[in-house]
């Protein structure tokens, strides 16, 4: 539901943010202070993540997606695979305020700094040949806005590139998702999508809320937006063909899915099941962690400092899992621990 703080690193093409707090600047490969140790150590190894279940279709666990290239430049095809572990929040100074993960090269995942805020939210930059789409800003305290143009000035430099917009919106409305937002008010080249479902529901043009699944076109690359509501009143899903990924934010993530209207949630569960029925998924990612690497063992709510995370990706297999445990519930949420997850009814 909500968690914090934050720092950064790419991929391959590593770029770090300044230090803990403060402003930062994205340096190019060769002079990233990269973390010490593991976050970036098994960069790129292929999606290597705990899905090695995955039955999708389609997908086949992402190892290396290949899709037709827009032509925005660049060999956007590769996909870089996850980090073996994120910064935990153990060595705060060393930890930048965003972990900045580069999952392919028209793709990245920033995490915010256990060290900044417990909730850790994940944010996703998403790039097309016209717009780039930010999904969340964080939970405050944070740069968010600088380290963002810091990855949008090296993606349009490696793409030849001098400008793109940059639509700002949100998994939900929620204060860890959108406490960043300040910061893109009033800047140029961007849209800040509000976070009311009425907001939500013009700009992206859903007219049929909840049953209405539209799509959002970044240029070469068509994502769809999927109403679910359940944790939160006003929840989207994004799904991006490219790589088959499925963005579920506080609705399925490795931690405790808390719950607010049970009735709604089930009935979204069911939406993003039956839209991956006819839409291969490869990966599902939310914007927490907070389960362990033990399965069934969460952190404490409120714990800054996850020793030994589980990793972020979940899959297809998990969305199933989901879907049959709180359609057996029927009338009768309840907590349920699962390897994963745990369902966590209000
Ligand atoms: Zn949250």
């Amino acid at each position: 539901m909500k968690l914090g703080t934050g720092l950064m690193h790419l991929g391959l093409a590593l770029a770090s943010v300044g230090g803990c707090g403060d402003s930062s600047q994205t340096t190019a490969a060769g002079g990233a202070s990269h973390q010490g140790g593991s976050p970036n150590g098994g960069a790129n190894q292929g999606a290597s993540g705990p899905g090695s279940g995955t039955t999708n279709s389609g997908g086949g666990g992402a190892t290396s997606t290949t899709s037709s290239n827009g032509g925005s430049g660049g060999s956007s095809t590769s996909f870089n695979g996850f980090p073996p572990e994120w910064p935990s929040g153990e060595a705060c100074s060393a930890e930048d305020p965003i972990f900045v993960w580069q999952l392919t090269p028209d793709t990245y995942i920033l995490r915010q700094s256990l060290c900044t805020s417990f909730e850790g939210p994940f944010l996703y930059l998403l790039f097309g040949e016209d717009k780039v789409l930010l999904e969340d800003t964080g939970d405050g305290g944070i740069p968010v806005r600088e380290v963002v143009q810091s990855v949008i000035d090296d993606w349009l430099a490696a793409n030849n590139k001098s400008s793109i917009e940059l639509v700002v919106m949100h998994s939900h409305s929620h204060g860890d998702h959108v406490s960043g937002d300040g910061q893109f008010v009033g800047q140029p080249g961007v849209t800040l999508v509000g976070t009311g479902l009425n907001d939500v529901t013009s700009f992206f043009g859903i007219d049929n809320w909840a049953t209405e699944i539209v799509p959002f076109e970044l240029g070469g690359r068509t994502l769809s937006m999927i109403p679910i509501p359940g944790h939160q009143s006003a929840h989207v899903a994004i799904y991006d063909p490219k790589y088959e990924l499925l963005l579920t934010g506080d609705t399925l993530y490795p931690g405790r899915l808390y719950i607010q209207n049970f009735g709604d949630y089930v009935t979204s569960v069911e939406r993003l099941v039956d839209f991956a029925n006819s839409n291969p998924v490869a990966w599902v990612l939310g914007t927490h962690i907070e389960m362990t690497q033990t399965p069934g063992v969460d952190f404490d709510f409120g714990a800054d400092v996850h020793a030994n995370e589980r990793p972020l990706e979940l899959t297809l297999d998990h969305l199933l899992e989901l879907e049959a445990a709180v359609t057996a519930m029927g009338n009768s949420p309840s907590y349920q621990v699962h390897d994963d997850f745990i369902i966590y009814p209000l």
